[in-house]
């Protein structure tokens, strides 16, 4: 079934989707173990494990009530995109859907290995090596390549969002809520939707329209995060948030990017720019150098001294003492 039949209104909302909401009880059909694995405004996140195969999920109970109104309509539209990029294997798998009177539960693939939010904030030895994140922004980008062929936007790109299948060893991406995800062909009003400030881009602040665009510049904060371990443009408060934002107002310093190379650093300023139409695409980003190291010169291994992304042979003189003999 194609989504060209689906019922959109003029937000960009599909609301006509494929899966059978199931009424029977949840409870009746999974088994919740453990403790939350997360939670938003709207919805709480928690590990199950459905009891016919034993296989574990993470269910996302969602409030069809908020603030007084019916937000039935908004659920739906994050199923139908959940639905519409079932074939991408960076986009979390939609698995069943219930529906109580208050809630509509998704029942989704379950990422074991939390937010990269975790790691983007770890100390050294357990952050990202930039080789890390060369593999991971190609998986995001891979999958928000797929959204937008689709001529879907998810409109939310922050680490919190970004979840891994697990987190040692590094696991595979998986990109979730799709809570403000919206169809490109039907937008002509956007003022009501608001990311997280961090990671907004300035057409968001200035109720510019939106485009494929508007994820991309989330995906170049998202990646000077992953690198640096710091936020680009956080403010003391939102005001000065907002102004570093449509200032593009950027620390791109030696310090803050102290063995970084300087291939990502012109990846992130292919993204990081204010007009929308001169941003890297999705398709682009993936054919930027950077993501794409030539091979190892294996053939020249003198030309080969010093690579900085690959782990270094040390000889045994510069090398740490192993552990210390019995
Ligand atoms: P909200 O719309 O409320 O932000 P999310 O879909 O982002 O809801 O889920 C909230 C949090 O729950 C996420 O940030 C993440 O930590 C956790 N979470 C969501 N989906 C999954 C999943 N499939 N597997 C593991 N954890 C998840
Ligand atoms: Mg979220």
């Amino acid at each position: 079934p194609s989504t060209t039949s689906a019922t959109m209104n003029r937000n960009g909302i599909v609301t006509k989707i494929h899966s059978r909401i199931r009424a029977d009880p949840f409870a009746a059909n999974y088994e919740l173990v453990g403790k939350e694995l997360g939670r938003g405004k709207f919805a709480v996140v928690k590990k199950c494990i459905e009891k016919a195969t034993g296989k574990q999920y993470a269910a996302k109970f969602l409030r069809k009530r908020r603030k007084g109104e019916d937000c039935r309509m908004d659920i739906l539209n994050e199923i139908a995109v959940l639905e519409s990029a079932k074939a991408n294997p960076y986009v979390v798998a939609l698995h069943e859907v219930y529906e109580t009177s208050a809630e509509i539960i998704l029942v989704l693939e379950c990422a074991d290995g939390g937010e990269i939010f975790n790691q983007c904030v770890a100390d050294n030895d357990e952050a990202f090596t930039e080789k890390d994140v060369v593999r991971l922004a190609k998986q995001i980008l891979t999958g928000v390549a797929f959204l937008h062929r689709n001529n879907v936007v998810h409109l939310d790109l922050k680490p919190q969002n970004v979840l891994l299948t697990s987190a040692t060893p590094l696991g595979d991406i998986r990109i979730v809520d799709f809570g403000l995800s919206r169809r490109m062909d039907s937008i002509t009003e956007i003022r009501e939707i608001l990311g997280t400030p961090e990671y907004v881009a300035p057409e968001i602040l200035n109720y510019e329209p939106i485009s494929t665009a508007t994820d991309m510049w989330s995906i170049g904060v998202l990646t000077y995060v992953m690198l640096t371990g710091e936020s680009p443009f956080l403010g003391d408060n939102k005001q000065e948030t907002f102004l570093n934002i449509s200032q593009v107002n950027i620390d791109y310093s030696q310090d803050t990017f102290e063995g970084i190379s300087s291939l990502a650093i012109d990846f992130i300023k292919s993204l990081l720019v204010k007009n929308p139409r001169k941003r890297a695409t999705a398709e682009e980003c993936l054919s930027h150098a950077w993501l794409n190291p030539l091979p190892h010169p294996l053939s020249h291994p003198h030309l080969n001294t010093a690579s900085s992304l690959d782990e270094p042979e040390m000889s045994q003189s510069e090398s740490e003492p192993e552990s210390p003999a019995p």
